[in-house]
C-alpha cells in the first residue's frame, strides 16, 4: 500500500513538473526579452528607488533679457549666456556640484594639474565635491581646496586593459550614485583626468542632461561620425541617424539623470560583452547611441572640451577645458 502511494506521489510530481516546464517554455516564447536575465548580471540597485535630494527651483529674477544666442546650433558658448543673470538665479539655491574623475595606473600624474586648475576656474563660489577614483590613493597629491570644496578619494580595482578601465567608469559612477552621490550632490559632472581648466566654467553648464561636442567632429557630416556601425553591437547607429558626435570625456547633469544614463550605458556594455563585442570607441560609442534616443537637454560647445593638440579655430573665442598632451604608449604600458 505504502509503495503504491509513493509511486502515485512520484508520478504526480513528475506530471506537475512537466506541466510547469511546458508552461514556462510557452510563456517565454511570448516574451521578446526573455533571454536578458539569463546572461545579464543585473545588480540589485538597478531597481532601487533612490531618495534623491529635492529638486531646487530658482525664482524668476527681474532682469530677464540677454542677447539672443548666436551659436545655439553648436551649444553653450561665450556670448550665448549672461553670467550675472545666471549667478543671481543659481547662487541662492546653495547647490552642490559633484565631479567624478578617474586616475588609475599612470594616470595619477594628471591629478595635480587637473585639481589645481579646477580650483581656479570650475564653479567658483559654489560647493563642489570631487570624487576621485583611483587604485592608488597614496599617489593622490595634496591640493589645497577653497571653502565649501571637498575631495573624496575612493579606492577602486585596476583592470589590466585600458579599454576596460575606461568602460568600467559607467558602472562605477552608477554604483557610486546609488551608494552616496544621490545624497550629497545636486548635479554631477563626469570628466577625464588628462584635462585642465583654462578659463571660467560656471552655472551656464548646468542642465538635466549635459553633453559636449567632440572637438574633432564639430564640423563634420554625420556619415563621417565614428559611431559604432556594426549592427551586432548595442551601440549601433545607422548612417542616417545622429545629431552630433559627443565626447565621452565629459558628460553630466542632474544626479538622477546621470544615474539613469550611466545605468543604460553599463547595461548596453554588458549586453555587448555577452555577445563578445566591444564598441569601436568603448563607452563613448554607447554614450552616443544613448543620446540619439534621449537627447541631452544642454549642449556644450567645444569651448568646454577642447584638445590642446589642435590649433584654436577663430570661431572659438575662449577655451575653458582642454585635454593635455599625453604619451599613450607610456600611459597604457
Ligand atoms: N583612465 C585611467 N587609467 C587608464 C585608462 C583610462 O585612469 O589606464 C581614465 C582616465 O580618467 C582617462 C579616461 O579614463 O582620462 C579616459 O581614458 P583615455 O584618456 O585613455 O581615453 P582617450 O580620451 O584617450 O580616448
Amino acid at each position: 500500500m505504502t509503495g503504491r502511494r509513493r509511486a502515485l506521489g512520484l508520478a504526480f510530481f513528475l506530471l506537475a513538473g512537466t506541466c510547469l516546464w511546458v508552461l514556462c517554455k510557452y510563456v517565454k516564447d511570448w516574451l521578446l526579452v526573455y533571454y536578458v536575465p539569463y546572461y545579464l548580471p543585473c545588480p540589485e540597485f538597478f531597481n532601487m528607488k533612490l531618495p534623491f535630494r529635492q529638486e531646487k527651483l530658482f525664482q524668476p529674477v527681474a532682469q530677464l533679457q540677454y542677447p539672443q544666442p548666436k551659436l545655439l546650433e553648436r551649444g553653450i558658448s561665450e556670448g550665448t549666456f549672461n553670467p550675472e543673470l545666471l549667478k543671481n538665479m543659481y547662487q541662492p539655491l546653495n547647490l552642490t556640484i559633484g565631479v567624478t574623475v578617474f586616475a588609475v595606473g599612470k594616470y595619477t600624474c594628471f591629478i595635480q594639474p587637473f585639481l589645481e586648475s579646477a580650483e581656479e576656474f570650475f564653479m567658483r563660489g559654489y560647493q563642489v565635491h570631487y570624487y576621485l577614483f583611483t587604485n592608488d590613493p597614496a599617489a593622490v597629491p595634496r591640493v589645497p581646496l577653497g571653502p565649501g570644496r571637498l575631495l573624496s578619494t575612493i579606492p577602486i580595482q585596476r583592470y589590466s586593459q585600458w579599454e576596460e578601465i575606461s568602460m568600467r567608469r559607467m558602472e562605477t559612477i552608477n554604483r557610486h550614485i546609488a551608494k552616496r552621490a544621490h545624497k550629497e550632490v545636486d548635479y554631477l559632472f563626469c570628466v577625464d583626468v588628462d584635462m585642465v581648466f583654462r578659463n571660467t566654467w560656471g552655472p551656464e553648464t548646468l542642465g538635466d542632461l549635459v553633453a559636449a561636442i567632440h572637438p574633432g567632429y564639430f564640423a563634420v557630416p554625420r556619415q563621417q561620425f565614428p559611431y559604432e556601425r556594426r549592427q551586432v553591437s548595442s551601440a549601433f547607429v545607422a548612417d542616417s541617424e545622429g545629431d552630433f558626435y559627443y565626447s565621452g570625456a565629459l558628460f553630466g547633469g542632474r544626479v538622477a539623470r546621470v544615474y539613469e544614463f550611466t545605468r543604460a550605458c553599463h547595461m548596453a556594455i554588458l549586453a555587448d560583452k555577452a555577445n563578445s563585442i566591444m564598441a569601436v570607441w568603448q563607452e563613448e560609442s554607447h554614450l552616443n547611441h544613448y543620446f540619439i534616443w534621449h537627447k541631452p537637454s544642454k549642449l556644450l560647445s567645444p569651448e568646454y572640451l577642447w584638445d590642446d593638440r589642435k590649433p584654436q579655430p577663430q570661431s572659438l573665442k575662449v577655451i575653458r577645458f582642454s585635454s593635455v598632451e599625453k604619451d599613450n604608449n607610456w600611459l597604457r604600458s
